[in-house]
C-alpha cells in the first residue's frame, strides 16, 4: 500500500487491502486473470496507488459465466426459497459485522467521506439485502380465469438464469447490493463488474459471500475495465444485463441487449431539475437543495444539479447556497472531519474542470467554487446561465450546480422538462396544491417534496427518457428478473 492516507485504516481494513493479491472471484476460487493481467486501483486523496487488482478477460468472463450457469442449474436452483432469504440475511448480518472496515475500503476507494459511507452506504446496502432476503418465499403465480372449458390455467414466476451486472464507481457496494439483492432473491445466479476505479469493496463483499455460505458460483465478481464489461454484456450465456451507469455506456448496453433480445435494466444519467416555489420555507429548502447537489461531491445519479428558483427569492437563495459552499469542509475522505471528497479520478476531475471552464466560456458567472486542487473540486455555483448552455443541459456527475430564476409555475414544469434526462425533480413548497400539481407535470422517476434523494429498498427509483429502461428497488425491481411461465392442463 503505498498511498498515505493509508495510514488510517483500521487493523482490520489494512489487513484487506495490503492483504492480496485481489483476484478474480469465479465459482469457489479466486483466481489470477487468464492472461495475467492487473491494473493499479488509485487513492483519489493523493493520486497513489493503493494495489493491483486482477483484470478480467473475455476468458474469465467466460469462466464465471460457466460457473454461475452451473449453481443455476445445481445446488441454487433446487434449493427451497426459504434457504435462499437465509442465506442473504446471513450476508446482511456480515455486512453489518464488517461495517466500519468496509466504510474504510469504500473510502479509500472512492474519496468519500468515511463518515458518509457509515451512515449511508454501508446501510443502504444492508437494508436492501435484507428487504429482498424477506421475497424468495413470496413470490406467487397466479391461476387464470380464462374462458375456455374443461382448463386449469395458472402461473408460475421463475428466475430469468444468469445475470451480468455492472455497476459504477460512485457508491460502489451500495450499487452491488442493489443489483445482487433482487438477482438472488429471484433464484437468479450473478456475475458482477464493480468499476475499475473502484473494486476493492466488491471483491470484500465477494469474500463475505463465501463466508455466509452460499454454494459455489451463485456470485462471481470479476474486476476490470468497460472491456471486461462489455465482454459479460456480449456473453450468449447471459440471459440479463443490468447496468448502472453513464447514459452513453447505457445506450450501447440497451442496444446490444435489443439485438441478442436479452433482458436488460439500465439506470442512468441525470439533470435533475430542484425548484423552489415562492411559498417555500426557504432556509430548509436552501439546506436541502445544498445537500442535494453536493452530496458525495455531486457524483450522484439523482445529483438536483439544475436549480431554479423564482425571481423573488433568487438572490437570496444564491448567497444563501454560496455561504455555506464556502464554509463547505473538502477533504479526504479518510479525515473524520471532511464533508466532501476528492472526485474520483483524474478523468472525472478533467472533466469537471472542463465543464467549469465552459460554464466561464459561455458566459455564466461563478459566484463560487471552482478551483481544483488536487482531484479535489469546491462545491461550485452558477448564475447567470441559459437554459441551452451546456452546463445547464449536460451531466457533469460533479459538485456543479447552476442557479436559474423563473416566473411562473407553467414556465417552470416546461423548462424543468426540457431534457433529455428524466431520473428526479424536486419541488420545495408549503402549499400541497402546487407540490401535487408539479409532481404530476414533471417527467422524471422520482418526484421529492420538501426533501431531496431519500431512497428506500421498498420504493421504485429509475428513469423516464434518458435516465434509464426499468426501475431499481422494490417490487418493480423483482420483476425484472423473473420470467411469467403459464401453463395450460386439459381437464377433459
Ligand atoms: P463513468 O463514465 O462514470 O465511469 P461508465 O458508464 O463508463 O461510467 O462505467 C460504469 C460501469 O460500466 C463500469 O463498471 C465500467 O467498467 C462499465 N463499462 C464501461 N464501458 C462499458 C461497455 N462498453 N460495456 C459494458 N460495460 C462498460
Amino acid at each position: 500500500m503505498a498511498t498515505a492516507t493509508a495510514e488510517a485504516l483500521s487493523d482490520a481494513a489494512r489487513a484487506f487491502v495490503s492483504g492480496g493479491p485481489h483476484r478474480l472471484l469465479i465459482g469457489p476460487d479466486w483466481t489470477e486473470a487468464a492472461d495475467g493481467r492487473t491494473f493499479e486501483t488509485i487513492d483519489p486523496a493523493t493520486g497513489e496507488p493503493i494495489c493491483d487488482v486482477a483484470h478480467a478477460g473475455p476468458e474469465d468472463v467466460d469462466r464465471a459465466v460457466r460457473a454461475a450457469t452451473a449453481a443455476f442449474e445445481g445446488k441454487w436452483g433446487t434449493m427451497p426459497a426459504a434457504g435462499r432469504s437465509i442465506l442473504m440475511n446471513k450476508l446482511a448480518d456480515l455486512i453489518e459485522e464488517h461495517a466500519g472496515e468496509l466504510a474504510e475500503i469504500e473510502s479509500l476507494d472512492n474519496g468519500k467521506p468515511v463518515k458518509m459511507a457509515a451512515r449511508v452506504d454501508l446501510p443502504g446496502a444492508i437494508d436492501h439485502l435484507r428487504y429482498y432476503a424477506g421475497w424468495p418465499t413470496k413470490i406467487e403465480g397466479e391461476t387464470i380465469p380464462v374462458s375456455w372449458p374443461n382448463v386449469f390455467v395458472y402461473t408460475r414466476k421463475e428466475p430469468v438464469g444468469v445475470c451480468g451486472q455492472i455497476i459504477p464507481w460512485n457508491f460502489p457496494l451500495l450499487m452491488a447490493a442493489w443489483k445482487i439483492a433482487p438477482a438472488l432473491a429471484a433464484g437468479c445466479t450473478v456475475v458482477l463488474k464493480p468499476a475499475e476505479q473502484t473494486p476493492l469493496s466488491a471483491i470484500r463483499l465477494g469474500q463475505l459471500i463465501q463466508e455466509a455460505g452460499f454454494p459455489e458460483g451463485v456470485v462471481n465478481v470479476i474486476t476490470g475495465d468497460g472491456e471486461t464489461g462489455a465482454a459479460l454484456v456480449d456473453h450468449p450465456g447471459v440471459q440479463k444485463v443490468a447496468f448502472t451507469g453513464s447514459t452513453a455506456v447505457g445506450r450501447e448496453i440497451g442496444a446490444k441487449a435489443g439485438r441478442m433480445l436479452k433482458r436488460v435494466t439500465l439506470e442512468l444519467g441525470g439533470k435533475s431539475a430542484n425548484i423552489i416555489l415562492p411559498d417555500a420555507d426557504i432556509e430548509k429548502a436552501i439546506k436541502g437543495s445544498f445537500q442535494g447537489i453536493y452530496f458525495n461531491t455531486g457524483q450522484a445519479c439523482d445529483a438536483g444539479s439544475r436549480l431554479f428558483v423564482h425571481r423573488d427569492q433568487f438572490d437570496d437563495v444564491v448567497s444563501g447556497l454560496a455561504a455555506r459552499a464556502e464554509k463547505a469542509r473538502v477533504g479526504p475522505g479518510l479525515d473524520p472531519e471532511t464533508q466532501f471528497g476528492p472526485l474520483v479520478s483524474q478523468e472525472q476531475f478533467e472533466r469537471v474542470m472542463s465543464y467549469i471552464r465552459s460554464g466561464e466560456e459561455e458566459g455564466a458567472e461563478r459566484v463560487v467554487g471552482g478551483n481544483g486542487d488536487g482531484l479535489f473540486v469546491r462545491p461550485t455555483l452558477f448564475t447567470g446561465v441559459r437554459d441551452d448552455m451546456r452546463i445547464a443541459r449536460e451531466e457533469i456527475f460533479g459538485p456543479v450546480l447552476v442557479a436559474m430564476p423563473y416566473d411562473d409555475l407553467e414556465e417552470v414544469a416546461r423548462r424543468a422538462n426540457a431534457s433529455e434526462y428524466g431520473l428526479a425533480a424536486g419541488v420545495w413548497t408549503r402549499d400541497v396544491g402546487n407540490a401535487h400539481r408539479l409532481a404530476a407535470m414533471l417527467k422524471a422517476g422520482s418526484i421529492y417534496v420538501n426533501v431531496w434523494g431519500p431512497s428506500d429498498p421498498a420504493a421504485p427509483f429509475g428513469g423516464y427518457k434518458a435516465s434509464g429502461i426499468g426501475r431499481e428497488m422494490g417490487h418493480a425491481n423483482l420483476d425484472a428478473y423473473l420470467e411469467v411461465k403459464t401453463v395450460w392442463t386439459g381437464l377433459g
